[in-house]
């Protein structure tokens, strides 16, 4: 193993949350290196207009994702089972290469509500300490929406977020999402227009008394130049949005609006193609010293660095730190350990409508138009006597029908010949969905650990998952959805088909990339395992970014606040950490 020079800053992953500390500590004036494990994207290069509407290569053959023989994860439902490999992806969609799973999201972005951040205290006070299903392991976030709001702004700035705001400083305003916390400045684009869908559910809604909104989208509606000084053009509604990247610099990811900035500083220095190892630490355990990386030669390298910041994602930042050996190893049996713990998932529903005489034109669409309520998501409702907590965000986004996959035939409709033509042909123009993206709250045995049988090429263990949805959220699945069949009906479609979420996780069938938790934020280091700055508990210059740091789902999208997060991480090294290195909250 050969060994660099050391640098100020050594951040792993290039996707939105590594891309944006690196620019801020780059902006600080501090030497900064970013090893990505995939390649340089670039959207002239890699997503030109000319080659970029491929559904063959984008979505069926997954050209943005992780090849499942480089890395991938294990899986089972409990601790009983032997887990087994996850050789395609199906479930969720990894992103590799810089711009990370932000090259081919949706674009929808939520700020999470104020009481999520507090989420464990609120549901107490609300409804008792005895309302908490014993399966659940609920948690505050320690920190609270008044510390996030701006770092949610300032992410929203750099995306060039479209949206509606219904609560500008305190100032309260129709036609926004009226349970969304106090603002400090408006979106800083408008609402994108919507499809014919939208508006007819947004019709249906408003006519049942909900509140319908603009979902909040970072597809820019007009030309946008944000804080970097990167410009954006406005989304022409293509339809190849959701795993594909934008060909129209109109999406919002690090390739769009992060990177093109961050590349023309000298001080900053992009690796890709290399894979981080491991995280070295001295022998106290206490310092991190920098990381082992290997390249696309197989060569393996030492960075050192003074300042570590891991950004890999959810899994692999986990599983970073249990093969780093940072933080104890969450054992569900005896509920010690904090590495792995609190990991929790999407409950995915939704509503398919089949009229005979609207016309979508479905091939229009974006990841991230659509409109939605929020009357049932979350603790927007009185759960009381309901026997279960949490709840989802109901929307209509149609994300653009591609030829290959939207074939939307009713149930019983034969799979092949004919009749399946003729089923085609009668639908395929005249049917829509209400999806519900609801919470997904931890239990004590949904957890992520090393595989003890399963190794990556470098013969180091897989990530294993053990996750299965708690009764809690089965049943708030049945609820919600059957909200959603009301509106449904009110709209006189000819039939409509409910899917609630039901039955066991399976990773097969796609349901969302919203994997959270297993190296959670907090104020207590026995339960968390980094601070309200991102900082590990005990290893002060090493901060961990992600959606990992959630200690439970709500029933949004959850970039708005891993961006927010990343910001709140970067503003903490700027003004405390850099002034005076070491633990910034001491437990
Ligand atoms: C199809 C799809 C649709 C989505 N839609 C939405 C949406 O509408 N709204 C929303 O809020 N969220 C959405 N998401 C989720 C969103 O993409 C993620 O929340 C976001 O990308 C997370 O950013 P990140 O920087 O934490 O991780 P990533 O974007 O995954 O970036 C992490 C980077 O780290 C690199 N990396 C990993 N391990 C290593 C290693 N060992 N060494 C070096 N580099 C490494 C990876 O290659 C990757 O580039 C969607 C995701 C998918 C896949
Ligand atoms: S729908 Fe809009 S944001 Fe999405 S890929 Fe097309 S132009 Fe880009």
């Amino acid at each position: 193993m050969k060994k660099l020079p050391k640098t100020d800053v050594v951040v792993i992953g290039l996707g939105w949350a590594g891309s944006i500390i690196a620019k801020e500590l780059a902006d600080e004036g501090l030497e900064v290196i970013g090893i990505e494990r995939g390649p340089w994207r670039d959207t002239a290069r890699d997503f030109n207009v000319a080659t970029v509407t491929d559904e063959l290569r984008y979505v069926m053959r997954e050209e943005l994702m992780l090849r499942t023989r480089q890395n991938t994860c294990t899986m089972r439902n409990n601790p009983s089972q032997t887990a087994l490999p996850m050789r395609t992806w199906g479930s969720f969609h990894p992103g590799n290469g810089t711009g990370g799973a932000g090259n081919h999201w949706a674009g929808i972005t939520f700020r999470f509500q104020p009481e999520e951040f507090r989420l464990k205290s609120h549901l107490t006070e609300r409804y008792g300490a005895n309302a908490i299903p014993d399966e659940l392991v609920l948690q505050d976030w320690g920190t609270t929406w008044e510390e996030m709001e701006p770092h949610y702004m300032q992410f929203e700035r750099v995306a060039g977020t479209s949206g509606y705001a219904a609560n500008l400083n305190g100032e309260k305003r129709a036609g926004g999402n009226p349970f969304e916390g106090m603002r400090s400045g408006d979106y800083p684009t408008p609402p994108l227009r919507q499809p014919y869908g939208p508006t007819l559910f947004a019709e249906a809604a408003k006519n049942m008394g909900y509140q319908p909104f603009p979902v909040p989208s970072s597809l820019v509606s007009e030309a946008y130049t944000n804080p970097y000084g990167v410009t954006m053009g406005p989304c022409t509604f293509c339809g190849f949005c959701t795993n594909y990247g934008c060909a129209n610099y109109s999406k919002a990811s690090a390739i769009t609006t992060v990177l093109p900035a961050l590349m023309r500083k000298e001080n900053f220095t992009a690796y890709t193609n290399c894979e981080v190892l491991e995280v070295l630490t001295d022998s106290s355990g206490k310092k991190a010293t920098g990381v082992t990386y290997i390249d696309s030669s197989g060569d393996k390298w030492e960075q050192p660095a003074d300042l570590v910041i891991v950004a890999a994602f959810t899994f692999e930042n986990v599983r970073l730190m249990l093969l780093s050996k940072i933080g104890e190893a969450y054992d569900p049996v005896t509920n010690r350990g904090t590495t792995g713990r609190n990991y929790a998932y999407q409950t995915a529903n939704g509503v398919t409508l089949f009229f005979d005489n609207k016309n979508f034109n479905p091939f229009i669409g974006a990841g991230a138009v659509g409109m939605g309520i929020d009357e049932f998501n979350n603790d927007n409702f009185d759960h009381s006597g309901l026997g279960f907590l949490g709840g989802g965000s109901i929307r209509v986004t149609p994300i653009g029908s591609a030829p290959i996959g939207y074939r939307p035939v009713p149930p019983n409709t034969p799979k092949w010949g004919s009749q399946w033509k003729r089923a085609v042909k009668d639908n395929y123009l005249s049917t829509m969905s209400i999806g519900c993206e609801a919470s997904s709250y931890t239990t004590r045995t949904n957890y992520l650990s090393l595989d003890p049988n399963y190794s990556d090429p470098h013969g180091r263990p897989l990530l294993r998952i053990t996750f299965d949805f708690a009764e809690n959220d089965l049943k708030m699945a049945q609820y919600c959805t059957g909200k959603v069949a009301e509106i449904a009906q009110s709209m006189n479609p000819r039939q409509i088909v409910a899917k609630p979420m039901s039955g066991h996780w399976n990773s097969v069938p796609y349901q969302s990339s919203h994997v959270v938790g297993g190296f959670i934020m907090g104020a207590d280091p026995s339960t968390s395992s980094v601070n309200k700055h991102l900082q590990v508990w005990d290893v002060p210059n090493l901060f961990v970014v992600g959606a990992s740091a959630f200690p439970q789902n709500p029933g949004y999208n959850p970039t708005g606040t891993v961006g927010a997060l990343a910001f709140k991480a970067a503003h903490a090294i700027r003004h405390y950490y850099l002034k005076r290195p070491g633990e910034m909250i001491t437990a």
